[in-house]
């Protein structure tokens, strides 16, 4: 695929910020997520949810979760379908390092049959019939979704899906390679880690025309690393750019 072609009239740099694992136990850290963000100036993120995470209370069946859902849909943010179990309950083999170290055991679609895949998204995107709720996209759990199984998206409607180096619009064909920010808060040295590798990864993104920045539902809890999503999200603002959901960004 190529990149997205360049739109006449100066270059627009967009901030994209979205909020991983959304889910009936993560409903109020995620709500906190968004006031702080629209306290820092962004008031529009793609939000990622979770049908049944870890096999445990169904978003559909959580009435608090789903009214804030379509609150915040009903606003302008973006629903995305995250996986269904987010977990590899169920599923077979897959690398050391893929399924334990760099997540815990929650890479869902790294390893599932077309089949399978298609069968869990129809079972996740349910929700969003029943609401009526727009679903313009789907993200891995992990970002992990062998590059293959793209098509079983664009088959299924949707527009666009990320990994953790690029967006990709399934429907028109363009990619865009764009490394996410993203904090890992597991342990103490992948803190420190976190810390250290995004700003040096943020001052090479800020002379660029996108920035992405993926939180999850903890980031937040650590007082230094708050600090610094504060401050890389206001730095980007003052740099002019410009806050925007994926799905409106599918649509540029
Ligand atoms: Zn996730």
């Amino acid at each position: 695929m190529e990149g997205r072609p360049e739109r006449g009239g100066g270059t627009v740099k967009h901030l994209i910020v979205s909020l991983h694992d959304f889910h009936p136990g993560s409903r109020l850290a995620v709500m906190d997520q968004v006031a702080e963000l629209e306290k820092w100036g962004v008031a529009r993120t793609s939000i990622l949810v979770i049908p049944h995470y870890h096999h445990g209370r169904r978003t559909c069946d959580d009435g608090d979760a789903v009214a804030w859902l379509n609150e915040r849909e009903q606003a302008g943010d973006d629903l995305v379908l995250h996986g269904y179990y987010h977990d590899r309950s169920g599923n077979k083999g897959g690398s050391y390092f893929l399924t334990r170290l760099y997540t815990a055991n929650e890479a869902e679609c790294l390893d599932l049959s077309d089949g399978e895949l298609r069968h869990r998204i129809e079972l996740g995107r349910r929700l969003w019939e029943e609401q009526e709720w727009a679903l313009p996209g789907f993200i891995a759990p992990g970002w992990l979704l062998p590059e293959r199984q793209d098509k079983v998206l664009r088959q299924l409607g949707f527009e666009y899906t990320t990994r953790l180096g690029s967006f990709s619009q399934l429907q028109k064909g363009w990619r865009r390679e764009s490394q996410s920010l993203c904090y890992s808060t597991r342990a103490a040295w992948r803190r420190s880690l976190s810390a250290f590798w995004n700003p040096a990864l943020f001052s090479r993104l800020k002379k660029k025309d996108l920035i992405r920045l993926s939180l999850h539902p903890n980031d937040l809890n650590w007082p230094e690393l708050k600090l610094q999503i504060q401050e890389l999200v206001e730095m980007a603002l003052a740099e002019g750019f410009q806050p925007i959901t994926y799905r409106d960004y599918a649509q540029m």
